[in-house]
């Protein structure tokens, strides 16, 4: 762990084995923290962030130092694409994409860093001056997942530091190898001492600490709904800001005048794509009934051909689910859906070949006759797993779409453009894709509506989430006001 600018074990002396889902070979071994090292983290953050010196480094110098930390990130890229298909099991090329992506974040609010300098008021005052000015929040805790560990940590690490707060990082117990060397890199940049702290190990103790504790400011977290709520409740006792990036159960909407071949492709990159452990997997797909039988035989065929295998190998498309825990409870989900009366058309079980029996590896699923009012449609699978619903007109697509706890993200294929803007303007979720699945990028706002969140990160918000709004007003002509005579 990272505490006040030194690598330090855990209080306790404990270790967690790291595994790679691939083959459950121990890849590391690391210290555990609990919510005594989280308070020393917290200590130290709050001291870095008391005495002022990061918040008082001109906003171009902290861009700058941001700046390094992306470059540092495109020189040791290879290592740390390797790290995370060893700790996640993705292919390395996903991994390698990852660390562009990675780069980019630190490179986007590097350059927002000096960009606002806050607004000025015609204040209705006779004889004043009023402005507005943007400060860091203080003391951020920062919670990430195990589904892209860097690439959530980079998405709140990278505003963080560009907005001059200090911070403590805690990654999923399962996949913290990236965070750890990202702590290095931004160690090497030269990010002061106590600015940033990394703290190791599960969330109930370690990440916990973090959203209760009085001297944290801001809590930001990505993960489950459950663990949301948790965190959310602990929150409110000093009433910290959150950020909350939630669950999703994306709909993927297809109507009959779609480009086919297209839309097929894409339809099997929105659900499988990381072995459907995204957020904004396309889950729920959401077909017009007219295409609906060709199209999911067409899915059918292509999802027999998925390669699953080793994330090293060239010829890999999938690799493994994270770990035996999360293969059980997508298992469970699997029996559930058969149980409800979807019908199996598509894997449903662990792949046969023998190459395969060490790691956590699941066939790529499809249910087809599927009703909205099921668990199977409602609840993340977060795994391989897609559902098939049929539509009738436009208002049924809209209607099924937005039946949903959760509003991440969407998308509507049609080469009718009105059309998909009607439909567009009606779904109720963050992101909307037209005739694409999954294009997220440093420059546009990410989060969810209803139960997938709460705030942004990415694009201007994310920067914003990180800091607090002053007013500020200047009488230019002071005088008694005789109120009190
Ligand atoms: P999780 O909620 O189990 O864990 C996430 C993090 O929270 C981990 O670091 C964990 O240690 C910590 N944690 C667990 N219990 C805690 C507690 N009581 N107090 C404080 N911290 C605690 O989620 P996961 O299984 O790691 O990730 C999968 C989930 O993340 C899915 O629901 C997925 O949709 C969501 N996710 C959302 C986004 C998004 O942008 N909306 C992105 C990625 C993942």
């Amino acid at each position: 762990m990272f505490i006040n600018g030194e690598w330090v074990e855990s209080h306790s002396g404990h270790k967690r084995e790291i595994l790679n889902p691939y083959n459950q070979e121990v890849i590391a071994v690391v210290t555990e923290g609990d919510h005594e090292d989280a308070r020393r983290a917290i200590a130290a953050a709050r001291q870095a962030f008391d005495q002022g010196e990061w918040r008082n480094t001109p906003a171009n110098i902290r861009g700058r130092l941001v700046l390094k930390v992306a470059e540092l990130i495109e020189r040791d890229k290879e290592e740390l694409a390797e790290l995370e298909t060893l700790d996640t099991g993705k292919t390395i090329i996903e991994s390698r994409a990852d660390m562009d992506d990675i780069a980019e974040v630190f490179r986007y609010f590097a350059g927002l860093a000096d960009k606002d300098g806050g607004e000025t008021i015609n204040s209705p005052i006779p004889n004043s001056k009023s402005r507005i000015v943007r400060e860091p929040v203080g003391v951020c805790g920062q919670i990430t997942p195990w589904n892209y560990p860097l690439l959530q940590a980079a998405w709140k690490l990278a505003p963080a530091l560009a907005a001059g707060n200090t911070l403590i990082i805690k990654p999923s117990e399962i996949t913290p190898l990236t965070t750890i060397k990202v702590t290095e890199l931004m160690e090497e940049a030269g990010i002061p001492k106590g600015v940033v702290n990394l703290i190791l190990g599960p969330g109930a103790t370690a990440g916990y600490e973090l959203a209760i504790n009085k001297n944290v400011d801001l809590i930001s977290f990505t993960g489950g709904l459950e663990t949301g709520r948790k965190i959310m409740k602990a929150a409110s006792e000093n009433f910290k800001k959150i950020a909350l990036e939630l669950g999703g159960k994306n709909p993927n909407i297809i109507f009959a005048d779609c480009d086919f071949e297209t839309a097929v492709d894409q339809a099997l990159n929105a659900v499988y794509f990381h072995g459907g452990q995204v957020c904004s997997a396309g889950a729920r797909l959401i077909v017009e009934d007219t295409i609906h039988d060709q199209f999911v035989e067409a899915l059918v065929e292509r999802v027999k051909r998925i390669q699953l295998g080793n994330g090293f190998d060239d010829t890999t498309q999938s690799g493994p689910l994270i770990s035996k825990e999360h293969r059980e409870q997508v298992e469970y989900y699997v029996a559930l859906g058969k149980q409800e009366g979807a019908k199996l058309v598509a894997g449903g079980e662990r792949p046969k070949d023998p190459t395969l029996q060490n790691g956590f590896f699941f066939l790529p699923t499809i249910f087809t006759e599927c009703d909205t009012n099921m668990r199977i449609v409602q609840e993340e699978v977060f795994g391989p797993v897609l559902t098939v619903e049929c539509f009738s007109s436009e208002e049924e697509a809209i209607m099924l779409a937005n039946d949903s706890i959760y509003g991440l993200a969407g998308a509507v294929w049609t080469n009718n453009i009105t059309k998909a803007e009607r439909v567009v303007s009606e779904l109720r979720m963050g992101t909307v894709w037209i005739n694409d699945y999954h294009p997220y990028f440093a420059q546009a706002p990410w989060g969810g509506y209803k139960q997938s969140g709460i705030g942004r990160e990415l694009g201007k918000l994310g920067l914003e989430e990180y800091t607090e709004v002053k007013h500020v007003f200047q009488n230019l002509q002071p005088k008694p006001v005789d109120w009190f005579k």
